[in-house]
């Protein structure tokens, strides 16, 4: 059996969560969620945990040479460092709108990259 203590952060209260594992990494406690989220959240943070993903992106021939972007949903955290290459290599053309897709389907995570704000 292992522990692992974790704060959730679903929500902003921050509740003080601990899963318990058996020895084949299955989930067979977890106390201190005090809802569903938390236990979903503890559940994905243990098993395959998940990150939305929050960057710039370089921008061509705009008032500014680069754009806020992130992903429109969660990827999972082990391909964040990678995900962070693609993004930091890409550039779009301005210009920008909120809501655009920079790049799609990034690593093939079935999640886009969009953007946050404008670029004229
Ligand atoms: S367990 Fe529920 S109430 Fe507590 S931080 Fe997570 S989402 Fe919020």
């Amino acid at each position: 059996m292992t522990e692992r203590n974790l704060i959730c952060i679903a929500c902003p209260r921050g509740c003080a969560i601990k899963v318990t594992l058996d020895d084949n990494k299955e989930v067979v406690n977890i106390e201190g969620a005090t809802c569903k989220n938390g236990e979903e959240y503890a559940r994905n943070e243990v098993t395959h945990p998940m990150r939305n993903l929050t960057s710039t992106i370089k921008v061509t021939g705009g008032i500014a040479n680069v754009a806020p972007v992130r992903t429109n949903g969660d990827i999972p955290k082990e391909l964040l460092f990678d995900a962070m290459k693609v993004i930091n290599q890409a550039s779009v053309a301005a210009p920008v709108h909120v809501g655009d897709v920079v790049i799609e389907n990034i690593l093939n995570t079935g999640i886009d990259v969009i953007a946050t704000n404008e670029i004229a």
